[in-house]
C-alpha cells in the first residue's frame, strides 16, 4: 500500500525565537533603474552626465543609479530656488502654502508602505523600524509644521517674522527620510525654499519624496532634491545665493562647514555626532531599564546621533543587570531588513562596518571585555552582532568617540556626583537617559547632565513639537517644536 506523503511545508525557523520568516514584499515599492536630479519640478539630466549606484547592504545588490550633481547642477537648482522663492513662495498667503505641506503629509502616509520598504532596501534598517517610525514620524512633521504655517503671530507673539530665503539643506544616511521631513516641512512653513542633498549611500527614499512633491503640484522650484557626495554638499555650503544651511552628519564636517560660512551672512544649524549616556540607579525598575538600554543601543544597528552608546550601572546593581542584558542581547534576532521580526538589520555600508570592526578592536586592544550574542548572521551583506563592552575605563576611546553601530560600553558608579561628572566627560552633548524610582533623581540629573534631550525612564522617543539639538562638539540650533521654527525665519 502506497503511503501518503506529507504536505507540511518546512519552515526554516529563526534560533533565536523559533519565529518563522515573515518578509515583507519587494515588490509592493517601484525603484526605478535610474534617478535623474529634482529641479524646479521637474527630473532634470545631471549637467555632469555621472551617475553613481546605490546598493542593498543587506545583499550588496544594486537597487538603481542616481545622478551626481556637479557645481552647474548645484547652481541650477539654487537658481530655481532662488526665482521661486522670489516669484511665487514668499508672496503666497500662508494658508495657502499650509495646503501643499498638509497635501504632502497626507501623499506619505498613502504611500507609507511603499516608503518603508525602500528606507529598509536602501538603508538596511529593519521593515518593523522604518514602517512604525520613520515614514510615520516624517509624515508627523509635515502635519505638524503645516499647522504653524499660518499661525507664525502665534508662535511668535508681538514679533513678525520674514523668512530667510533659500536653505541649503544636507542628511546622513541614518534616517533618510525623516531627516529630509524635519528640514524641509519647517522651511516651507515659514516661506523658505529649498535645495536638499541626500546621503550617497541612501538617496531613494528623498526621491520618491520628490515624486510626491511633484504629484502635490508644489509650485517648481520651491523644492529641489539633487544626489551627489560629499562635494555636492560642499558646493551647496560654498554657493553665494544660500541664505540658511542646515546640515546633519558627521562633527568633523560639520567642523568644515562651520569654517567655510565664517565671516558669511549665512545661518547655520548643524545637528553632528553623539555619545549618550544612559544611567541606571539601583532603585530603577531593571527590566524596563535595560529594555530601554536593548532599545538605546540597537535601535536603527546604534545608526543612531542620539544612541545610547555608553551604559552607567549603579555598582550595587551592575552584575544583575549586565546579565540581564546579556540573556536579552540572546533573544535579538540580526538579520534580513525586509523580515518582520529582525530586530537588528544591516549595517548601512562596508565603509560603516570597517569602522565599526575598527572599534571592536580598539576596545579589546584597550583592555575592555567584549561580549557579542551568539546568533547566526547571514554570510551576504553587512551585518554585525549586538556588543558589549564591560571593564571600560573612561579615558578609553569606545567610551570617548562616535562608533554608529550596535556597540555599547559599560561603566559602573557609586554616587550622583560621580555620574555626571563622567556623564558629561566626553566632547559632545546631544542625548542621555537617567532610570530611577526617585522624581528628585530626575530633576536633580535633568539639570545636570549637559545634553540637548535627556529622557527619563524612556529612551529615543521623538516628536515633531519637541525640540532636538545638541551642546558642545553635537552642533547648534534646535530643530522639532516651536525652536525649529525660529531656525527657519528673522524675527524683527
Ligand atoms: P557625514 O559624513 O558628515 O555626511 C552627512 C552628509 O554630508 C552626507 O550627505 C554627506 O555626503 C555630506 N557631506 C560629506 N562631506 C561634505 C562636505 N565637505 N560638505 C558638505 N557636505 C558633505 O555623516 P554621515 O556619516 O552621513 O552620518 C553620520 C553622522 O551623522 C554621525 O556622526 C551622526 O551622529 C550624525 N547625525 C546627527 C544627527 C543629529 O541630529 N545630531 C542625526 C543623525 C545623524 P555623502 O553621503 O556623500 O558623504
Ligand atoms: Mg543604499
Amino acid at each position: 500500500m502506497a503511503t501518503k506523503k506529507s504536505n507540511t511545508i518546512k519552515l526554516k525557523f529563526d534560533s533565536a525565537r523559533n519565529l518563522a520568516p515573515a518578509p515583507e514584499s519587494k515588490s509592493a515599492a517601484k525603484i526605478d533603474p535610474r534617478y535623474d536630479l529634482f529641479i524646479n519640478g521637474k527630473f532634470e539630466k545631471p549637467l555632469s552626465k555621472k551617475y553613481f549606484g546605490t546598493i542593498n547592504p543587506a545583499t550588496e545588490e544594486k537597487l538603481s543609479e542616481v545622478a551626481e550633481a556637479n557645481q552647474a547642477d548645484v547652481n541650477r537648482a539654487v537658481k530655481a530656488a532662488r526665482a521661486a522663492y522670489d516669484n511665487v513662495w514668499k508672496k503666497m498667503p500662508a494658508k495657502e502654502r499650509a495646503k501643499y505641506i498638509y497635501r504632502i503629509a497626507r501623499m506619505i502616509q498613502e504611500r507609507a508602505r511603499e516608503f518603508a520598504i525602500i528606507e529598509s532596501l536602501d538603508g538596511g534598517k529593519p521593515i518593523r523600524e522604518s514602517r512604525d517610525f520613520d515614514v510615520p514620524t516624517a509624515a508627523n512633521h509635515f502635519f505638524y509644521y503645516a499647522g504653524w504655517a499660518d499661525k507664525l503671530e502665534y508662535a511668535f507673539p508681538n514679533r513678525t517674522t520674514q523668512p530667510l530665503g533659500v536653505a541649503g539643506q544636507i542628511i546622513p544616511w541614518n534616517f533618510p527620510l525623516l531627516m529630509a521631513a524635519w528640514k524641509i516641512a519647517p522651511a516651507l512653513a515659514t516661506g523658505n525654499t529649498v535645495v536638499l542633498k541626500p546621503a550617497e549611500t541612501t538617496p531613494l527614499t528623498a526621491l520618491k519624496l520628490a515624486e510626491i512633491i511633484q504629484e502635490a503640484d508644489l509650485p517648481p522650484g520651491v523644492v529641489n532634491i539633487i544626489t551627489g557626495a560629499g562635494a555636492t554638499g560642499a558646493a551647496i555650503v560654498n554657493h553665494p545665493d544660500i541664505n540658511k544651511i542646515a546640515f546633519t552628519g558627521s562633527t568633523d564636517v560639520g567642523k568644515i562647514i562651520q569654517r567655510a560660512i565664517a565671516g558669511t551672512n549665512k545661518k547655520a544649524t548643524l545637528e553632528l555626532g553623539g555619545k549618550a549616556a544612559n544611567i541606571i540607579f539601583d532603585d530603577a525598575p531593571l527590566d524596563q531599564a535595560v529594555e530601554g538600554v536593548i532599545n538605546g543601543i540597537f535601535f536603527n544597528q546604534g545608526h543612531v546621533c542620539c544612541a545610547g552608546s555608553r551604559l552607567y550601572v549603579q555598582e550595587s546593581v551592575f552584575k544583575e543587570v549586565v546579565r540581564k542584558l546579556k540573556d536579552r542581547m540572546e533573544t535579538m534576532i540580526v538579520g534580513d531588513p525586509l523580515d518582520k521580526n529582525t530586530d537588528i538589520g544591516a549595517i548601512n555600508s562596508r565603509q560603516q562596518l570597517e569602522t565599526i570592526n575598527k572599534y571592536l578592536k580598539i576596545g579589546q586592544q584597550e583592555g575592555a571585555e567584549m561580549y557579542q550574542s551568539s546568533c547566526s548572521i547571514p554570510r551576504k551583506g553587512f551585518f554585525c552582532r549586538p556588543t558589549i563592552f564591560t571593564n571600560v575605563a573612561q579615558s578609553n576611546r569606545i567610551a570617548q568617540e562616535e562608533i554608529f553601530g550596535p556597540v555599547l560600553a559599560i561603566q559602573s558608579f557609586r554616587t550622583d556626583d560621580e555620574v555626571i561628572e563622567k556623564a558629561n566627560n566626553t566632547p559632545f552633548g546631544l542625548s542621555a537617559g537617567v532610570w530611577t524610582d526617585k522624581g528628585s533623581k530626575i530633576f536633580n540629573m535633568t539639570t545636570k547632565l549637559r545634553a540637548g534631550v535627556v529622557w527619563a525612564n524612556t529612551f529615543n522617543k521623538f516628536d515633531p513639537t519637541s525640540p532636538f539639538g545638541g551642546y558642545k562638539e553635537s552642533g547648534y540650533g534646535r530643530e522639532g517644536g516651536l525652536h525649529g521654527l525660529a531656525a527657519y525665519v528673522n524675527i524683527v
